[in-house]
């Protein structure tokens, strides 16, 4: 006598979550409220930079807010797992560069499934990487760097936004590519790791374009080279080699960037979230911003959750056996 009742309410609870869900997928975005870009790096560096701009053009479409979270800490991983971990609504979108591939292999233990929990929303910019140095340092080249580097061997530290990030994976290659061991320093993103440069606290750093253009142009910091295969075009690198130029042959390393929801966001949110990403890689205002910066805007088939997906699992598969290879691990 009670199972019927008991499945009729079951059915009308489940009907109502439906109408619940469609009606907010419906009304995605609710004008009324934030949507979080949540970035696990400090304000001020190149990943937070990129996350801003993006922002600023899908809001124009969206026509909602869209606030930053800057959520630092673990190399990253903790602001990657709030959103794994977030309600799945598409008010909360991690904003996160290639340690969404390489963490699960530079950090021994994550609390999150980077191919299950997450909705890949697309990617949206690459961006090469340079290697710089406090202003102090008496090296003006990187045949300099190179010789005051093996002249200082065991004195040398280098900045970095933690174990796992972006510039600790570069700067784990240059050192291999020298045959050098340096002191990593870590940070919670490169932002501060770049005044301390600045200051003298340390002596190099690997850092995307984005964030050293500014201050390479302003002398405020030395630069010796660009990590991609080619040169790169703005004013301010054009006379950097690459760091195959240099010698090191095999040395290459981008740094793309993209959007992801917690797994479970209904289709009809993700499809206006996307459909808003991919205005904004078209958005003269946003490629103008990456490119005078030395980054590229991606507009191919990993703006889509297919492509980005396969992507993120192919650079799993590359770097993993790098990593493995120098013996890096954390925590
Ligand atoms: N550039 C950083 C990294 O090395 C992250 C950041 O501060 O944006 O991963």
């Amino acid at each position: 006598m009670l199972s019927k009742p008991l499945s009729l309410i079951g059915a009308a609870a489940a009907l109502a979550l439906t109408f619940a869900g469609s009606a907010t997928a419906q009304d995605f975005p609710n004008k009324d409220k934030n949507i979080t870009f949540v970035v696990p790096f400090a304000a001020g560096g190149p990943t937070d930079k990129a996350a801003r701009d993006l922002a600023e053009s899908m809001r124009k479409t969206l026509g909602a807010n869209i606030v930053v979270d800057n959520a630092v800490g673990a190399s990253g991983s903790i602001g990657a797992n709030k959103v794994a971990k977030a309600n799945p609504d598409g008010y909360t979108l991690l904003f996160f560069h290639i340690g969404q591939a390489t963490l699960p292999t530079m950090l021994r233990t994550i609390p999150y499934k980077v191919e299950t929990d997450f909705e890949y929303l697309g990617l949206v910019s690459e961006n090469p990487m340079s290697v710089i140095g406090r202003p102090s340092l008496p090296a003006n080249n990187m045949a300099e760097l190179v010789k005051w580097a093996n002249e200082n061997k065991g004195k040398i530290n280098i900045g970095n936004a933690g174990i796992g990030s972006a510039s600790h994976l570069c700067g784990m290659l240059f050192q291999s590519a020298l045959k050098i061991d340096m002191t990593p320093v870590p940070y919670k993103g490169t932002a501060p790791a770049m005044t301390d440069l600045i200051g003298g606290q340390i002596d190099l750093m690997c850092d995307q374009t984005t964030s050293t253009a500014q201050q390479i142009e302003g002398k405020k910091v030395k630069a010796y080279s660009v990590t991609t295969p080619k040169r790169l075009a703005p004013a301010v690198f054009k006379d950097l080699p690459t760091m195959q130029e240099a010698g090191y042959k095999d040395f290459a390393v981008t740094i793309w960037q993209g959007l992801y929801a917690p797994k479970g966001t209904p289709a009809p949110v993700l499809k206006k979230i996307n459909d808003a990403l991919k205005l904004a890689v078209k958005d003269a205002d946003f490629i103008k911003k990456q490119e005078s910066a030395g980054a590229s805007v991606i507009s191919d088939a990993r703006n889509d959750a297919a492509g980005h997906k396969a992507f993120v699992g192919a650079e799993m598969a590359k770097w993993g056996p790098i990593i493995k290879a120098a013996g890096v691990y954390a925590d």
